[in-house]
């Protein structure tokens, strides 16, 4: 199982989300704001906080796939 171990900021607790690779290697979670969480990859809009990219990241948490793949595109074709 792989979570994000980040801690939330304002609520000091475990972020437990789900985590995302960036093309460049980047891994780190997404929120729905900036700043939210210590482990944090990406800014609201998507972009990888250490190369800029944006949309070139794929979620990694295999558990979470088989839920997900009938509402989200697949990100080995995206
Ligand atoms: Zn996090
Ligand atoms: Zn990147």
């Amino acid at each position: 199982m792989i979570r994000c171990e980040g801690t939330r900021n304002g609520w000091k607790m475990l972020c437990n989300g789900s985590l995302y690779r960036c093309a460049c290697g980047h891994v780190g979670c997404r929120q729905t704001k900036d700043g939210l969480c210590t482990n944090q990859g990406y800014s609201v809009l998507g972009r990888c906080t250490a190369c800029g990219a944006v949309g070139k990241a794929e979620l990694i948490a295999p558990e979470a796939v088989g839920f997900r793949r009938t509402l989200m595109q697949d990100p080995q074709t995206a």
